[in-house]
């Protein structure tokens, strides 16, 4: 059996390790790796600089979706995982440039704790009244989706969107809260709210019931895991780690896919000005550059993929010597709601996220910036770029704990156009539409972020996936897109 992967990020090297573990297992599999770019790995690309590790893409994955952990244990590097620094885990929302600490008791998006939540500075006091008012909040009929933005007014009004919500999602999904499916983001809350009406209720009821299986569990007491995972010497391990297992004779880096063809029972790819057969194609580029791809094949099809939204982001990196700095407050960084009108989203304390990827004495800053309808700072120089992020971060950090005039040692900035796929209201629906499309082509399968899971476990999910299914060794469970 001859496949194609298109796109060499996260999805397509999982989609090739997964086929050379199928050869190695005997099965009779002869694949190309088709890649755009000079390097592989797509978004995942780390830099070490005078010992620091600097992340120009995901910096860690969440620790609850187990592929990446599992992958990466199975790839030797087990000993590598570093878990976040939760101990210290502390987010601040930016509220008028002074950092608000999110109050204690927030459950995705839902205030659970009535005196953190009574005192605290994020919300007015309309809004802290409505939050108790929400308790007695009617149940609804499960109907058709909505935007994660109409969903929180509805039970905690605009002030909780904009303070909340917004910095929220647009510090995970470089997204915007208005736009994005509550069905998809958070089926969870959407449950809670066909079944108690009242998003805490529903809430504090899952937290009891975690509470009294936990009690009522007889083996010994375990320690919480941390909610990120990164690796100690850069995402990028992951990358080198797979390329290790792949034959090198499978790549074509440099390579784009420039168009797609289906015959009889199989695929023609064309790349690099020659066309090879193939009876199976996994697609592990971004949805809007599969959709162009096979819309000669399905244009049906390739309007709805192309009907995915992306959005772009730019990743800044700022090294400094702690000498230089003044005592940052306690925590992880702080998260910008887009009423604040700034360009920064997001920042990271790098050092206190995760120890030990920082040299002592060093301190690293990751701004991220973008996100939906702001493409026009990409297109604004790296100097330009780093000046905005030096002035935003001394006007919210104050000028004697971070000076706008203090140089860095390190600089670097990172532009991700189009990178990240949006959920969009009515994402469940079109997922369904593709995946009736799908149905009709043989040997076609969709991998990556555009489809069922934003992050790095979910793509590595979705790649190792569809080369068990094509292959038939170790096909578990089904893929979504099929
Ligand atoms: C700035 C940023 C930060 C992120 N942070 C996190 C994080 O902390 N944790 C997390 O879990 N997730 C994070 N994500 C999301 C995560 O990176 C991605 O979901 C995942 O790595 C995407 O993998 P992918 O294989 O789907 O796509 P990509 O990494 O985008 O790979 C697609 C590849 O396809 C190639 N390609 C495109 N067109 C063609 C063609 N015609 N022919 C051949 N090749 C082609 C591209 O060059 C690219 O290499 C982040 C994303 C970004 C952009």
């Amino acid at each position: 059996m001859r496949i194609a992967i298109v796109g060499g990020g996260t999805a397509g090297l999982a989609a090739a390790y997964e086929l050379e573990r199928a050869r190695a297992a005997g099965a009779q599999v002869d694949y190309t790796l088709y890649e755009e770019r000079a390097r592989l790995g797509g978004s995942l690309a780390s830099e070490i600089v005078n010992g620091a590790v600097l992340e120009r893409g995901p910096d860690s994955f969440l620790t609850e979706k187990p592929a990446a952990a599992e992958l990466c244990r199975e790839l030797g590097l087990g000993g590598e995982l570093l878990p976040s620094n939760d101990a210290a885990r502390k987010t601040y929302i930016v509220v008028r440039n002074r950092l608000v600490a999110l109050p204690d008791g927030l459950m995705f998006l839902v205030p659970t704790k009535l005196i953190p939540t009574a005192l605290t500075r994020l919300f007015g006091l309309r809004t802290k009244i409505r939050m108790g008012l929400e308790l007695l909040h009617a149940s609804r009929p499960s109907g058709g989706d909505e935007s994660v933005a109409a969903l929180v007014r509805r039970h905690f009004g605009q002030e909780a969107v904009d303070r909340l919500a917004d910095p929220l999602l647009s510090g995970i999904y470089g997204g915007d809260a208005e736009q994005l499916s509550a069905q998809t983001v958070l089926p969870r809350l959407v449950e809670m709210e066909t079944k108690h009406g009242s998003l805490t209720r529903g809430m504090l009821a899952a937290h009891k019931r975690m509470r009294d299986a936990a009690k009522n569990s007889t083996g010994p007491a375990r320690k919480a895991p941390p909610i990120f995972t990164a690796l100690r010497g850069g995402m990028s391990q992951l990358v080198d780690a797979l390329v290790a297992r792949i034959d090198p004779a499978n790549l074509r880096m440099g390579t784009p896919v420039s168009g797609i063809k289906k015959t009889g029972s199989g695929w023609i790819v064309e790349a690099g000005g020659t066309q090879r057969e193939y009876d199976g194609l996994i697609m592990a580029a971004p949805a809007w550059a599969a959709g162009s791809l096979l819309t000669p094949v399905d244009g049906a099809l390739g309007g709805e993929l192309g009907g995915i939204p992306y959005s772009s982001s730019i990743t800044l990196n700022l090294v400094y010597d702690e000498t230089k700095i003044g005592t940052l407050p306690e925590g992880f960084g702080f998260l910008v709601p887009a009423v604040e009108g700034r360009a920064m989203l997001a920042c990271t304390f790098v050092h206190r996220k995760f120890l030990g990827r920082t040299p002592p004495g060093k301190a690293v800053f990751r701004a991220f910036l973008g996100g939906m309808n702001r493409e026009a700072l990409l297109a604004e120089s790296d100097e330009s770029l780093v000046a905005t992020v030096r002035r935003e971060m001394s006007e919210i950090l104050g000028a004697r704990t971070f000076s706008a005039d203090v140089e860095p040692e390190h600089a670097q900035v990172s532009r991700w156009r189009r990178a990240m796929a949006q959920y969009a209201v009515g994402h469940k629906e079109r997922m369904r539409r593709i995946g009736a499309r799908v149905a009709e082509l043989p040997g076609l399968r969709l991998v990556g972020n555009a489809y069922d899971g934003i992050g790095v476990p979910d793509c590595i999910r979705l790649g190792r996936q569809a080369a068990r299914e094509l292959t038939g060794v170790e096909a578990k469970t089904p893929a979504l897109v099929r």
